[in-house]
Formats: C-alpha cells, sequence, structure tokens
C-alpha cells in the first residue's frame, strides 16, 4: 500500500499543470484500486458549489461541467460532515441526487471521502463499483489516506490559484494567495528573488535577451563541471574502490549526453535563459526516471539532479546574470526562508515589502520587517517562487495577501488604499513631539526598538524616549564570523553615542530558535526549546565576555547603557551572568579603563522566568517583558510554524494573568517592568498594558506614533478599567472585541484590529 501510495503522489506531484495531475489521480487510483468509476470534485468556494474536476468511469465531458450546490447529493454530504461515507447502494440512499448524462445508472457500491487541509474542504474524491456492496475497510483507510496526502498537493494548487483558474476561468488577477499577516502596510513593486537561485526547481521562466550570449555561458558552465569532475577523479582515484570510481564516469558520461544538451540548446535558441532551458531539460529527465520502477535507474535521478545543480551553480556564478537581478525601482523580497543578509540584497529605498512561503507573524524576519516599516506576508507555503520572478505584485500586510499580477481594479484599488495610509502617517506624525501621557496626565515611557546601525536616525527622529531593546544578535547574523571586540565596540559606541542621553537597553547575543549564525550552525530538533539565549552564551562565556568588554568599553563617555539579558530560566543563570559581568568590568579596570557598572535588566520569556519574577527582580535593576516568546511558551506554539499560526495570540487570556501577575512580581520588589514584544506595538493592548500596570513599552518606530495616539486618547481610570475587564474573560475574541470597542469609543476606528 505504501509503495502504490507513493507512486500516486509522485506522479501527481511530478504533473506538469493541474489537469494532468487530477487525471493522473483518478486514473491511478481506479487501476490501484480495481474499481470501475473514480472522480475528482473540487470545491469553488465562489459560488458554493462542488465542481466534478476529473472522472474515470463516468463520462468524460462531465468534468468541469457537472456543479452541484453544496447541500445537493452524496458528494454534498461527504464534505457536509467531514468524514468517509460508504455505501453499498448508493441510488437509494436519501440524499442520492441523479445527474443526467454522466452515467452513473450503472453503479451502485459508492465511497466518498473529504479532501481536507487545515480544516478547509478542499474537494471530495469518489469511487463507485457495479456491484452492490460496502467497501472493505482496508480500502476505506487506503482512499483516507490518498485523500490527505491530495490535499496537501491540492492546497498548493488552491493557494496559487491554478484551481480557481480551472474552476472560474476570469477570475485572474482579482485572486489573492492566502498568508499570515507578517508586517502591516501595503505595497507594490515587482517579486524579487534574494538568494542566488538555490535549486532547479526555483528556476524563474525568463526569456533570453542574447542567446548566443546564454549558449556561451551555458557551454562555459558544462566545461567547467566537466573539469570538476575529472579532476576530482583524478585526485580521489587512489582512494575510492573502482565502483566509486566508475560513479565520475557515469557522471562525465551524462554531462556529455548529446540529449541533455542537445535539448537545452534547443530551448536556448528557441528564446529561452539558459538557466531555464538547463532546467526543462534536466528535470524531464529526472522525472523520467523517478518513474522507473528500477531502484537502480530511480537512484540515479538524484544523480542527474546534482550534476543540474553543479552546472547552475557555474552559470549563475556569471557576474552580468547576478547584475541583472533586483534592478526594480519597487522590489518585493520573496523567499522561501529569509535572514538579515537577504534584506541586504536589496538598497534600503528600493525595498517595498517581504514576501516569506516559511514563518509566522513572529519569525524574525517578520519583527525585522515591522521594525524598518515595510508590509510582510509569511507563511505562503510552498510553491515555485522562483518562478514570480519580475512579475508585478501587492503585499497586503495587514490581511496575510498577496497578489501576482493583479487586474487593473485590484491594482486601483490598493493604490488607494497606499494613498489613505499615507495621510494617517502624516497626522500621527504630528504627534512626535507631543509626550505620551493619559488624558488625565499620566506619563508612559515609550521607547524605541532597533537592531542595525541604519536604525539610529529613524530612532532619533521618532521622538522615542530611548531604545528599550537593542536586538544586538542583527549584527552577528550579517557577518561571517563573530565580531571581534573592537567591531562590537565600535558599532556600540555609535549607538550610545547617537542617542545620549536617552537610554539604550542592549540585549546580550539571543541566538538560537530561528536565528542563526551562517558560521555557527546548532542542528536541534527542537530549537525553541534548545540552546538559546542565554544558554548559549553562558556556554561560551568567551563570546559572551568579549561582547560584555564591548559594550562597556563602548559606555565609556555616553553612559547611557543598560544590558539585558535575553532567555533566562532560572536565577543561577543570572547569578552567573552577572558574574561574568563583573569580570569583564574589572578586567577594563585592571586595564585602566575606568567604566561605570551599567544598570542590568533580565527579559521574562518563559513562564519559569515569570513564576520567579520576584527572585529574579531582586537580583537586577528592572525587568523586561518579551512576549513573543513567553506566548510560544505559554501556549506551547512555535511562533515559527504557519501550521499553528492561529493559536498564536499574546492576547489569550493566560497570557494577560501571566503578564499581571509578572508586573505585580516586578513592582513588589520595587523594580520597574518594561515591556518589550511586538504585543506592545498593538495600540489596544498597549492600552491594556498601561492598565495592567506596565512602566514601559519598547515598540518599533513605525509603530510608536499608533500606540501614542492611543495613550493620549485614554484616562489611566479607563485603562484600569479595561484592564480589570480584559482580566475576567475566557477567550482571545473576547478580549479582542473589549479592546476593538474601546478603541471605537475613544475614536481611533482607523486603527482597530479587526477579529478574522
Ligand atoms: C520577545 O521574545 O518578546 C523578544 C522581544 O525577543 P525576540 O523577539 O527577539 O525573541
Ligand atoms: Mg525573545
Amino acid at each position: 500500500m505504501l509503495k502504490t501510495l507513493r507512486r500516486i503522489v509522485q506522479e501527481v506531484s511530478a504533473a506538469p499543470d493541474l489537469p494532468s495531475a487530477l487525471a493522473i489521480t483518478v486514473n491511478q487510483i481506479r487501476d490501484a484500486m480495481r474499481v470501475a468509476a473514480c472522480t475528482l470534485y473540487l470545491a469553488d468556494e465562489d459560488n458554493r458549489e462542488y465542481v466534478l474536476m476529473a472522472t474515470t468511469g463516468l463520462h468524460p465531458q462531465a468534468a468541469g461541467r457537472v456543479r452541484l450546490n453544496r447541500q445537493q447529493g452524496l458528494i454534498g454530504l461527504v464534505a457536509e460532515r467531514q468524514e468517509p461515507l460508504n455505501l453499498e447502494d448508493a441510488p437509494r440512499h436519501p440524499r442520492f441526487h441523479p445527474v443526467r448524462d454522466v452515467g452513473e445508472e450503472a453503479y451502485h457500491a459508492f465511497l466518498g471521502v473529504p479532501l481536507i487541509q487545515y480544516r478547509r474542504v478542499l474537494g471530495v474524491l469518489t469511487i463507485q463499483h457495479t456491484a452492490t456492496r460496502q467497501f472493505h475497510p482496508a480500502e476505506v483507510d487506503f482512499l483516507v489516506t490518498i485523500a490527505a496526502q491530495l490535499a496537501s498537493t491540492l492546497n498548493h494548487a488552491i493557494l496559487s490559484g491554478a484551481t480557481q483558474e480551472l474552476l472560474n476561468p476570469l477570475a485572474t488577477g482579482t485572486r489573492a494567495l492566502q498568508g499570515i499577516a507578517g508586517a502591516p502596510g501595503v505595497a507594490m513593486g515587482a517579486v524579487t528573488i534574494p538568494h542566488l537561485l538555490a535549486d532547479l526547481d526555483d528556476i524563474p521562466d525568463r526569456a533570453a535577451t542574447d542567446p548566443a550570449a546564454e549558449e556561451a555561458a551555458f557551454r562555459a558552465a558544462i566545461a567547467t563541471v566537466d573539469d570538476e569532475l575529472r579532476g576530482a577523479c583524478e585526485r580521489l582515484s587512489p582512494l575510492l574502490p573502482p565502483t566509486e570510481q566508475a560513479l565520475f564516469t557515469v557522471y562525465r558520461m551524462m554531462l556529455s549526453s548529446d540529449s541533455l544538451i542537445g535539448d537545452t540548446l534547443t530551448g536556448i535558441q528557441a528564446g529561452r535563459w539558459a538557466p531555464t532551458a538547463w532546467r526543462d531539460a534536466v528535470l524531464a529527465r529526472v522525472r523520467l526516471l523517478e518513474r522507473a520502477e528500477d531502484p537502480y535507474l530511480s537512484a540515479r535521478a538524484e544523480d542527474i539532479r546534482d550534476l543540474g545543480r553543479r552546472v547552475l551553480h557555474h552559470l549563475r556564478a556569471d557576474p552580468n546574470r547576478q547584475a541583472k537581478l533586483a534592478t526594480a525601482e519597487r522590489c518585493v523580497l520573496v523567499a522561501e526562508e529569509m535572514s538579515v543578509a537577504h534584506l541586504a540584497a536589496v538598497p534600503p529605498e528600493r525595498l517595498a515589502g517581504l514576501v516569506c512561503l516559511r514563518g509566522s507573524a513572529l519569525s524574525h524576519v517578520a519583527i525585522l520587517a515591522r521594525a524598518i516599516g515595510i508590509p510582510a506576508v509569511m507563511g505562503l507555503g510552498d510553491r515555485p517562487i522562483g518562478r514570480y520572478e519580475g512579475c508585478a505584485i501587492i503585499v497586503d500586510g495587514y490581511q496575510g495577501r498577496i497578489y501576482i499580477e493583479p487586474d487593473p481594479a485590484v491594482r486601483e484599488e490598493y493604490r488607494q488604499l497606499i494613498a489613505d495610509e499615507a495621510e494617517l502617517s502624516a497626522e500621527l506624525n504630528a504627534l512626535r513631539d507631543q509626550p505620551a501621557v493619559t488624558r488625565d496626565g499620566y506619563p508612559l515611557s515609550l521607547y524605541a526598538k532597533a537592531g542595525l546601525l541604519a536604525d539610529i536616525a529613524t530612532v532619533r527622529d521618532s521622538g522615542a524616549g530611548g531604545i528599550g531593546l537593542y536586538r544586538t544578535e542583527f549584527a552577528f547574523m550579517v557577518r561571517e564570523s563573530f565580531p571581534s571586540e573592537d567591531e562590537q565596540c565600535r558599532i556600540y559606541r555609535q549607538m550610545l553615542t547617537a542617542l545620549t542621553p536617552r537610554p539604550v537597553v542592549m540585549r546580550t547575543l539571543d541566538i538560537g530558535g530561528d536565528k542563526t549564525l551562517p558560521y555557527f550552525s546548532i542542528e536541534e530538533k527542537n530549537p525553541f526549546l534548545g540552546w538559546r539565549g542565554m544558554r548559549f552564551t553562558l556556554d561560551h562565556p568567551e563570546i559572551f565576555l568579549t561582547q560584555l568588554r564591548a559594550m562597556l568599553r563602548a559606555n565609556a563617555g555616553p553612559n547611557n547603557l543598560r544590558i539585558l539579558f535575553p532567555m533566562i530560566t532560572t536565577v543561577e543563570e543570572v547569578e552567573e551572568a552577572l558574574r561574568l559581568l563583573d569580570q569583564a568590568h574589572r578586567e577594563l579596570r585592571e586595564e585602566g579603563l575606568p567604566t561605570a557598572r551599567p544598570p542590568v535588566g533580565v527579559m521574562i520569556e518563559v513562564p519559569s522566568a515569570a513564576w520567579q519574577a520576584a527572585q529574579l527582580a531582586r537580583k537586577v535593576d528592572f525587568l523586561s517583558v518579551g512576549t513573543n516568546d513567553l506566548t510560544q511558551y505559554v501556549l506551547a506554539v512555535d511562533r515559527d510554524n504557519a501550521h499553528v499560526a492561529g493559536l498564536y495570540d499574546n492576547l489569550h487570556p493566560a497570557m494577560l494573568k501571566t503578564i499581571a501577575y509578572i508586573i505585580e512580581e516586578g513592582h513588589r520588589a520595587d523594580r520597574l517592568v518594561n515591556l518589550c514584544g511586538e504585543m506592545a506595538a498593538d495600540p489596544g493592548a498597549a492600552v491594556l498594558l498601561l492598565g495592567m500596570g506596565a512602566d514601559s513599552l519598547s515598540a518599533s518606530t513605525v509603530s510608536l506614533p499608533r500606540v501614542k495616539w492611543a495613550i493620549r486618547s485614554f484616562t489611566r481610570t479607563e485603562t484600569r478599567e479595561l484592564a480589570r475587564q480584559a482580566l475576567q474573560l475566557d477567550t482571545v475574541r473576547q478580549v479582542r472585541r473589549l479592546l476593538n470597542d474601546a478603541l471605537r469609543r475613544a475614536g481611533l476606528g482607523e486603527i482597530v484590529h479587526e477579529i478574522h
């Protein structure tokens, strides 16, 4: 069963387009299960119907024509119940709905299973037989298993708009691809793939501007790879057994194969870019081999792919080709996973938006996007992004949607939205020099967040009272090795000097989880429960001490540094970190550098730290609540996992109780409590946090005006009453509704965060 299943899924995934994939599905299932008919229906959500899309056993002309409304027939029933329906004699079922001219009269036995992905019914798969009998439980299991696999494959097609094009061919250009809202805002631009094209499947469909140059580049790449293989064979042959040596010969034979080269050249002559033509030639062979039942032949598919990548590597290394990337005026970076280094691929003034296929609103790239004020959409799922390169794209960071090659009507709608946004921002900017005080005069400290030196000017101009969270790891992530003490000192000093006398809270290196360093790989099964933040730096005192020394040296003069320890779970960790800080401080004094020992704080990001907030607070000078991580650990929801993004919400009542407890305990120990997670950037949540007693909030400079606007619209008593009520509620929806109503009543309807 497993083998058949794998073969079917493989063939369906390799199909060149959706209609062929659907046809392969029904044919393969019919053959594998030895039934008379197999039919696939897809949900047309616009028209609230199920459409017969592919069949074998019913009349082929029914495909695309037969439409059943949602309440109709057995198909509607399977979808409604969301479970298999196994009938001995379908026509006798009260919900049976005879459809004319499909040839169903001959069939009695019926088994229908829904295709479900993320609780959504995408369609229904049926098998039928002439006999009057129930399908065997093993047959039901098989169809359910294959339906679950197909649902995931189909979901990609649905998200990419392919099914919608089949169902309603006229609807192109207005169809959005739904992901997760990563950073607010709306942008239009051209799809730009930031990384070097990593794999054959990612190569975009591009035309060749100069076929002769493409051919020359291609031939040169082939020759280089051939040289490499020959060289490797010569070097390694004394060490390798003959069978392994033969592999090099096989590789070189494949590389010089007339058909592989010939097909690529034909593609180039037909006007395709060399990488595109090479991709097509290689993948055609890969598919052929993958289909082979012989394990030796199917293993060769991987060899061809590998060769394909090697040649591609050299084609890409051509600098002329690289220069052609990222030439658009407004670039929207689209990548499977994105790092800080990717962002650097485009000049900041041309960066309009970000789209990341993986991750969620709390992935660090989304946080970074919010920090620099560009919209981002995350978690769109697997799709061949490379092929979108150069296409027009709209990024809607509020709804978490993108539109590729949108219609003029959609463009116009978004153009208007962008203009309205600009107007609201201009109004909010007028608040820049106003203090963040409540209507009855209670002041709240608002700080900015930063991570790159480029943030200095924006923070200085933002009217923020200082920097409440400087994420030092970003400077580590864009390098090729750990930065030296001098290098770090230079960066930190620029930051401190530019902001003095306003305080700058510098967090010590917080890597691990989804923040990895290109030069220090950490392989873990559960990275968010692993070697992160303080756990890593305490295990590497040489890295930690270098950073602490750099910070202390940078502070000699500006004297506005505060140090913050991330990912603390025990009191001992704080004691050890403080001991190392004392050591760094002592060393510098001994070296003749009189530096002051700055105030120190602890981040409260995990439940154990929350419950020991008072004990931790007594060891340091202040607390800072990191709600991004705290939410993931309190709710057991990976902040970076698109599958569970719907469960991640920092307004969960359990979170509100946890935060209220931390603030109370921090105050009992007579320490100030700051809040530096993304929650502080949400105006409704900011008002709530003020009511709960937070002493300061840290948000990105882009979010600060809205937060300030909200704070200035309430009295302190109102915020306290809001917090009291919120803490009584049972669900996130109730909390969100309470906040939205309060914002609307205060005249802040424009920034209400709609409940989805
Ligand atoms: C947090 O966890 O809330 C936080 C501010 O830290 P980061 O998002 O960098 O993990
Ligand atoms: Mg954190």
